[in-house]
């Protein structure tokens, strides 16, 4: 009777790949499995190279250091964004510089960004949110100009795409998260994709406990030894195996998420026509992933007792992402730039409705007649 929030889609083939793991007798990092998965990214996004890591947060704090962060320079980003995106720039010593969001695609807003740029600017970080990407072409030309870094959070886009380009793949660096929320999942892990072969270098020895022992497994050097810093990112070929099973069915996996997605859009065309609530807006050059479903109430209040209307009918549907800039690490490591327009008004207003892998559509028509009853009596 209760529909859950999420749940981690567990393939059959999942749980086959894992026994074939196990039974190869070695689990630790970068077997077999885990070159499935980073080449499958490697396909899929055209990047130069992917490499699977214990988390996005980890492939985010790996960009970080790859961008030569120093304490005092600064980095521009959204604060409508999870600590993530932050933490990997804060341990750097950076100042963050938050900068608001467009009301239509929950992204930075790109015309905004210039006018956060100062001497001290080291990098943007650009955050798909849902799924949907970021106006990159004119972060891409921003940067260029001012010589900053472009570290894509690209957490919730695996399989969207900007302009026929895949999102992560856009930039110097790009992170993708297979944490249990997002679309594919090993329980915890993430991959950090590489725009060229010295970052891609580089990023090898700190994923590696500082060596270069992928140089030495490939044949290139005769020994290994520890040349920079460096921690282990690498995740268990058990939680590869178990992502690959997924990986092989992205498609299907994608376009039944799509399914539900679009049955909730058509089933709420009507309220937001009425002004009602306010849909997700793609716009015409991003192919998003069905990532989340997502509307926005009329504000706080309402979404307030929405949530509860569903909670009432066993719906678990859920809000996030309280503005950086406005929780105590947010005051401690930054400072927004401009004015707060959209940011703290908009993620007041939102809510996420379940998604996942699985959820059938009796379920699906239940939240949507929940929804609707609520609007109907207020
Ligand atoms: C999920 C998420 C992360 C963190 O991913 P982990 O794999 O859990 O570290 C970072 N940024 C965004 C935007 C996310 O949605």
């Amino acid at each position: 009777m209760h529909i859950p929030f999420n749940r981690s889609p567990g393939l059959p083939s999942s749980l086959e790949y894992m026994a074939q793991a196990t039974a190869g007798g070695h689990l630790s990092g970068d077997g077999p499995f885990t070159k499935k998965c980073s080449e499958w990214i490697e396909r899929q996004t055209g990047v130069f190279k992917a490499l699977l890591t214990t988390s996005c947060s980890h492939a985010l704090d790996i960009s970080s250091r790859l961008c030569n962060i120093l304490p005092g320079d600064e980095v521009i980003l959204p604060s409508y964004t999870f600590s993530s995106t932050a933490n990997a720039f804060a341990g750097m010593g950076a100042q963050l510089v938050f900068v608001d969001i467009r009301p239509d695609t929950m992204n930075l807003d790109e015309r905004l960004v210039e006018a956060a740029v100062t001497p001290k600017t080291k990098a943007i970080v650009p955050v798909h949110y849902a799924g949907i990407a970021c106006e990159m072409d004119e972060f891409t030309d921003i940067a260029r100009q001012h010589n900053l870094y472009i570290v894509e959070d690209a957490a919730q886009g695996v399989m969207a795409s900007y302009k026929g380009r895949a999102l992560g793949a856009m930039s110097h660096f790009g992170t993708f998260s297979f944490h249990e929320t997002k679309n594919f999942s090993m329980g915890e892990g993430g991959a950090l994709l590489l725009g060229d072969a010295a970052t891609a270098e580089a990023a090898e020895i700190i994923r590696e406990k500082g060596t270069d022992r992928s140089k030495f497994f490939r044949g290139q050097v005769d020994k290994y030894s520890w040349v920079e810093w460096g921690s282990s990112y690498l995740p268990s070929e058990l939680n590869a195996a178990f992502l690959w099973g997924q990986l092989e069915a992205a498609q299907e996996i994608t376009d039944a998420r799509m399914a539900i997605w679009q049955r909730y859009n058509a089933a709420f065309s009507a309220l937001a026509a009425k002004g009602r609530v306010v849909l997700p807006t793609i716009p015409a050059h991003c192919t998003h992933n069905a990532h989340m479903f997502y509307m926005k109430a009329a504000n706080l209040d309402e979404r307030t007792r929405l949530l509860a209307h569903l909670k009432v009918r066993n719906i678990l549907a859920v809000y996030h992402y309280v503005p950086l800039h406005s929780a105590p690490a947010g005051h401690k490591y930054g400072r927004f730039s401009g004015q707060d327009v959209y940011t703290t008004a908009e993620s007041e207003r939102l809510l996420r409705l379940p998604l996942y892998y699985g959820l059938s559509t009796q379920d699906v028509d239940r939240v949507i007649e929940a929804v609707h009853d609520f609007y109907a009596v207020n």
